[in-house]
């Protein structure tokens, strides 16, 4: 660390850049970071991002860059009524009122105004479809060309070089100064860091003119501090997210007093396969194929036992319950129906096709005659379109499965989002424990918590990351 003849820490140079300090400083470079970057640099601040890995983009590169939003013309063409009030009440729902309710409007409100900003500002191609995902009401989630994340933040990272905005990478961030007031003035960081390696010992501080902005992301890979928080989540649950995804910066930002909310809020994914690590490809038939047109049965009894197009805190809890992963089943019109590539999910193994359900049932140690039996009051419900076991909504396009070949998947919950973080008003300021703003400290994205309380919808993410990331990058501006 470097320090002037009275010993007071001193900014240092950035390894990717020549500044010593910036009006903004943003800490992670997923959909919040950048976008409140990319909002405070364009009201003017010079901004620097700074990133602990050797590459941008955090857990939002490898997402699906799934994103929801009410009231697009994708909807209307496919007679789809839906409105802010609606998704908000979708969310609440799902989040089982735990979350706070001004967050929830401002989000829903301002998620039409994100998607068309990452559609037609900074250029985004989505694919000309609306999906529903459990404990949405109605289809209003959006998915870019390749199916990834990475759409996204590409348009993004390509904004900030626009805008001349620098993005310091392998920069840990590990402390939040503050002067004699409380106010969050910069950073001190370590330079160098390589993630799995040793701790570098070079420490940087970089000062902040105006705010800092925490975008950290969340906790998901955090072994002992998720484990701390749900002690059902230990090593013997794989997770989606990069191994980045832990809570060192929420940590520092509860040491200066930031509040934390519902840290015990830990969503895991039931669409996730156990015969493959990280996200995969397994979770495109899961997610997009089995819960909204196939059936879940418990291999130890051939039997459906939730409804597939509950939330995923409902399936989840489910899938727990079985005590053993289980089998998402959908037959050939389903798969192409959705219209997805399932080949890369098929050569890994993940997913497998069947001549017959007997050769299913052979395969995944299922009583043939149970499983005939359930997907034969399963067809017939389809053909009466309600389910009077589980009360799944029937679709509409759904269709009895009856036409080989038969897909089958074995489905175990990964930890997937961390719905609890710090406390942040509508302003995305970070609030103290004792019931005030911190002030030059805002905070956007899965670091947050309190927005989708209990369980959080699929797509919900990226709309939060990208509408609070803004608010947080504008408001930082004019600290
Ligand atoms: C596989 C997967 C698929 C998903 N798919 C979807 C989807 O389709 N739709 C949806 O809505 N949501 C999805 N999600 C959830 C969503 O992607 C995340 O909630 C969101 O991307 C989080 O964005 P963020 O900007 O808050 O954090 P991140 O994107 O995780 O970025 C945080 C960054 O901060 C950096 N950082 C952390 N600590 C420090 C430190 N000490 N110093 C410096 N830098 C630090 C990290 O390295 C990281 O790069 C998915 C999640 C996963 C894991």
């Amino acid at each position: 660390m470097q320090t002037d003849e009275q010993g007071v820490l001193r900014p240092a140079v950035c390894m990717e850049s020549a500044m010593d300090c910036a009006d903004v400083l943003v800490i992670g470079s997923g959909f919040a970071g950048l976008s409140a970057a990319i909002e405070a640099a364009q009201a003017g601040a010079s901004v620097l991002v700074l990133e602990k890995m050797r590459a941008p983009g955090g857990n939002s590169i490898i997402s699906d860059g799934g994103i929801a939003a009410p009231g697009t013309t994708y909807q209307l063409d496919a007679g789809i009524e839906d409105s802010p009030e609606l998704m908000y009440a979708d969310m609440l729902t799902a989040g089982e009122g735990l979350n706070f309710p001004e967050l929830v409007k401002i989000i829903t409100e301002g998620a039409l105004d994100a998607f068309l900003w990452t559609r037609d500002d900074l250029g985004v191609h989505y694919l000309n479809r609306v999906d529903i995902f459990g404990g949405h009401s109605v289809a209003r989630c959006y998915t870019p060309e390749g199916v990834s994340g990475a759409a996204l933040i590409k348009a993004l990272l390509a904004r900030l070089k626009q805008l001349s905005v620098p993005i310091c990478l392998g920069a840990y961030v590990e402390t939040l100064l503050q002067d004699e007031s409380g106010r969050v003035i910069g950073v001190q960081y370590l330079e160098g860091y390589q993630h799995g390696q040793p701790m570098p010992h070079s420490k940087k501080v970089i000062l902040a003119r105006k705010a800092v902005i925490v975008a950290a992301g969340g906790f998901g890979s955090d072994v002992w501090f998720r484990k701390a928080q749900d002690p059902r989540l230990d090593d013997h649950l794989m997770s989606t997210n990069k191994p980045s995804a832990t809570a060192e910066i929420l940590k520092t930002c509860m040491g200066i007093g930031a509040n934390p909310v519902q840290l015990s809020r830990i969503q895991l994914g039931a669409w996730a396969s156990p015969d493959e690590t990280g996200f995969g490809a397994g979770p495109l038939f899961g997610d997009y194929v089995v819960f909204p047109y196939g059936i879940l049965v418990d291999p130890a009894t051939g039997g459906r036992f939730t409804s597939e197009l509950s939330d995923r805190r409902v399936l989840a809890e489910a899938l727990l319950r079985q005590k053993h992963p289980v089998i998402g089943i959908a037959d050939a019109a389903a798969v192409k129906r959705e219209g997805w590539d399932l080949s890369k999910a098929i050569a890994k193994g993940v997913v497998k096709t069947f001549g017959s359900w007997e050769k299913l049932a052979e395969h995944y140690q299922i009583d043939p005659a149970a499983l005939q039996k359930s997907v034969a009051r399963f067809n017939e419900m389809v053909r009466r379109g309600l389910d009077e076991d589980y009360h799944k909504p029937i679709l509409k396009e759904a269709s009895p499965l009856e036409v080989p070949p038969f897909y089958g998947m074995r489905l175990w919950p990964k930890v997937h989002h961390t719905m609890g973080g710090i406390q942040v008003d509508t302003s995305a300021r970070v609030i103290h424990r004792d019931q005030y703003p911190i002030p030059g400290l805002f905070a956007a994205g899965e670091v947050t918590g309190g927005i989708h309380g209990a369980c959080r919808l699929g797509s919900c993410a990226i709309t939060e990351c990208l509408v609070m990331g803004r608010i947080a990058g504008k408001r930082a501006a004019s600290a």
